[in-house]
């Protein structure tokens, strides 16, 4: 055996390999998409049926029925990848077109030249659609890079269509496929540059699953706002400690034992939802909001000064307050109470504002509940450990809100 046939072993062995490490990655729930491995494994099989199957005209039509079911695969894993529409059914009526054609060209008009054009152009076409449509999608690095190698496959497609079709004089007998330059060059480009396609395709699908990961594990699951852990992580990629400047709003749903205990935890689990609703409504765009603990709530508002904070937080107040619980089967008004501060100059972190924010809310709480408490803002240089009560209590009476229960 020579060289050359060694390397026609090479693309079955390869795509096999991949077949199975992208069956073992959808089997684990790292990739959603099975069609990636359904892909691969097309793909081996349309190079060993295509070279190694003796009987050449059932080859050619297997082999290429097999890789235009490869290109649907591919554009359906990157589809699902960059959660576009699926196209199922344009796109299964493409492929049906081109088998009929393919078979018209293999059995009746058995032209090798025509039946290597349709099935390069047949491909570049469905994978080609996908591509376009998930170009438009990408923004990670990764991504580009998954993008970029699914173009050079489809340009690849495109090239060899044209070059073998119009510029070489190939023989036209099917029996002549196995040893052809095209076969060779085939084997080549898909070992060499196509290679970089599966690799990518791995490496994006990981990435995404890892993104997946961290994304769970930072959002709140009953309302879908970020948790504890999220909020702190955010404000960590988001902010430089020297940066930080802004204000915070806490807030804790009043007397809410009793709602759990006189309708259930499941309406509880409603209340809890609804507030969460509001909250994201209104700080939607203007910072980042978070559950931070049972029904507790946070917000940091960056840049924003303590009275825009105190003023977002009687908004949204009211707005809780008067929401109507009748279709939980909650038939009565539900209030919270906040608490909001402003981080000082020269603070590194929000710790010290989340603190101040707390007591401005324990103070709300005291108060008679249903209210907005904001500290006091003076420079922490004045405020001695002695001096924060005192402060706290001045800033009860200038910035109180709401009416009290
Ligand atoms: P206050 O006005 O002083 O805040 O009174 P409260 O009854 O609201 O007291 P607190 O804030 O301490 O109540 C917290 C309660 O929230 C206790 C717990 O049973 C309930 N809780 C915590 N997490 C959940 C949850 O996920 N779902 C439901 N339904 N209840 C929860
Ligand atoms: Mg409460
Ligand atoms: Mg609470």
């Amino acid at each position: 055996m020579g060289e050359i046939d060694l390397i026609f072993y090479v693309p079955p062995i390869v795509f096999s390999s991949v077949a199975l490490a992208f069956l073992l990655l959808w089997h684990m729930k790292i990739t959603p998409a099975w069609q990636w491995s359904a892909g691969f494994a097309q793909t081996a099989a349309g190079f060993f049926i295509s070279t190694f199957l003796p009987e050449p005209y059932s080859a050619a039509f297997v082999s290429g029925l097999i890789f235009i079911g490869a290109a649907y695969c591919y554009g359906s894993g990157l589809l699902v990848h960059f959660n576009a529409p699926t196209l199922r059914i344009p796109r299964v009526l493409f492929a049906a077109a081109y088998s009929v054609v393919l078979a018209y060209i293999v059995f009746v008009e058995q032209s090798l030249v025509q039946q290597l054009f349709l099935t390069d152009v047949g491909f570049a076409l469905l994978l080609g659609i996908a591509v376009w449509i998930v170009t438009r999608r990408v923004s990670r690095p990764i991504d580009i890079a998954l993008v970029v190698t699914s173009w050079i496959v489809v340009l690849d497609c495109v090239i060899r269509a044209i070059f073998f079709t119009f510029f070489t004089s190939s023989s036209d007998d099917f029996g002549d496929f196995a040893t052809s330059l095209y076969n060779l060059e085939v084997s080549i480009s898909t070992i060499t540059i196509c290679m970089f396609f599966p690799f990518t395709a791995l490496a994006a699908s990981a990435s995404a699953a890892i993104e997946r990961h961290r994304a769970a594990a930072e959002t709140d699951e009953l309302t879908g706002l970020l948790n504890r852990r999220g909020f702190k992580q955010t404000l960590e990629r988001d902010f430089n400690p020297g940066d930080l400047s802004g204000s915070l709003i806490v807030c804790d749903i009043d007397h809410f034992k009793r709602i759990n205990d006189s309708f259930g935890h499941a309406v509880g689990d409603t209340v809890i939802a609804g507030l969460a609703e509001e909250i994201r409504g209104l700080v939607a765009g203007r910072g980042s909001a978070a559950r931070y603990g049972g029904e507790e709530f946070i917000a940091f508002l960056p840049n924003a000064p303590l009275q825009e904070a105190a003023a977002l937080a009687e908004l949204l107040r009211v707005s809780f307050a008067n929401r109507d619980w009748h279709q939980e089967e909650l038939n009565r008004k539900v209030t919270m109470s906040c608490g909001v501060s402003a981080v000082r100059d020269g603070e590194t972190t929000l710790d010290g504002a989340i603190d101040r924010a707390d007591c401005a809310l324990y103070a709300a709480k005291s108060a008679g509940r249903n209210q907005v408490m904001a500290e006091i803002t003076r420079a922490a240089a004045d405020l001695k450990i002695g001096d924060y009560l005192p402060a706290l209590t001045q800033s009860i009476n200038m910035t109180r809100s709401g009416a009290a229960a």
